[in-house]
């Protein structure tokens, strides 16, 4: 597992990615939440109970409430204040999203792909984080994870205006740039800077990792943390 320190020291159990080498060497026996929490065992990591959701590039997220079926409930964030439990979501080329109030201890995970970073998903759980657990924005810190990077993701000319057009971060080589895009989402609303972090690894350069683009239809990297 691929252990994310950036965020972790901020004082959290754990916060990482599990990657292909973690998915190909160890990952078999019952349904995908089974394996995901056996690996984590075997990364001797208490996960309690993990929490993963229906993902389909929305822009909703859930707060944990103590149910214990989340699997179906269409989402693409997952926030809570309970420790010891794992929130985890599936990625293979798009923005693993964590986001922590230090102070008050509330973690949020977000899948924020294109679609996700077009619907401003980052700015809908800060304001879960700031209207309803009452965050202070000066206490919130955010990592951008490993996804496709600026240096990868080309697109066809009119889906790329029209992300600019929304205020997405365009590069220099006239790609979309997913993870500058997050983090002025972060500033725009009100984030300090220096506590935003962004991971700089990418999945399709980087062959650690599943990549859709480049050819892994079907297999998943998972980010995971826990309080
Ligand atoms: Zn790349």
């Amino acid at each position: 597992m691929l252990y994310l320190k950036q965020i972790e020291r901020f004082g959290l159990s754990f916060a990482g990615i599990l990657r292909k080498e973690d998915i190909e060497t160890n990952f078999s026996g019952g349904s995908v939440s089974d394996r995901i929490l056996t690996l984590l065992t075997q990364y001797e990591l208490n996960p309690g109970r993990l929490y993963r959701v229906k993902q389909e590039h929305s822009d909703n997220i859930y707060v944990i409430d103590n149910k214990e079926k989340t699997e179906q409930i269409p989402a693409d964030g997952i926030i809570t204040n309970i420790p010891g439990v794992t929130l985890c979501i599936s990625i293979a080329d798009c923005v693993p999203v964590f986001i922590f109030d230090a102070k008050a201890k509330i973690l949020g995970v977000i899948h924020a792909g294109r679609e996700g970073t077009r619907k401003r998903i980052v700015q809908k759980a800060l304001e879960i984080l700031t209207s309803k657990f009452k965050s202070n924005k000066k206490d919130i810190i955010a990592l951008i994870g490993p996804s496709i990077g600026p240096c990868c993701y080309y697109l066809p000319d009119d889906l790329l205006n029209l992300c600019k057009k929304e205020g997405l971060i365009i590069s220099e080589r006239k790609t979309l740039d997913l993870w500058i895009s997050n983090e002025k989402q972060f500033v725009d609303y009100g984030i300090n800077k220096q506590n935003i972090f962004i991971f700089n690894e990418c999945t399709f350069c980087n062959d650690d990792y599943y990549s859709y683009r480049r050819g892994d239809k079907k297999s998943r990297n998972y980010a995971v943390a826990m309080i």
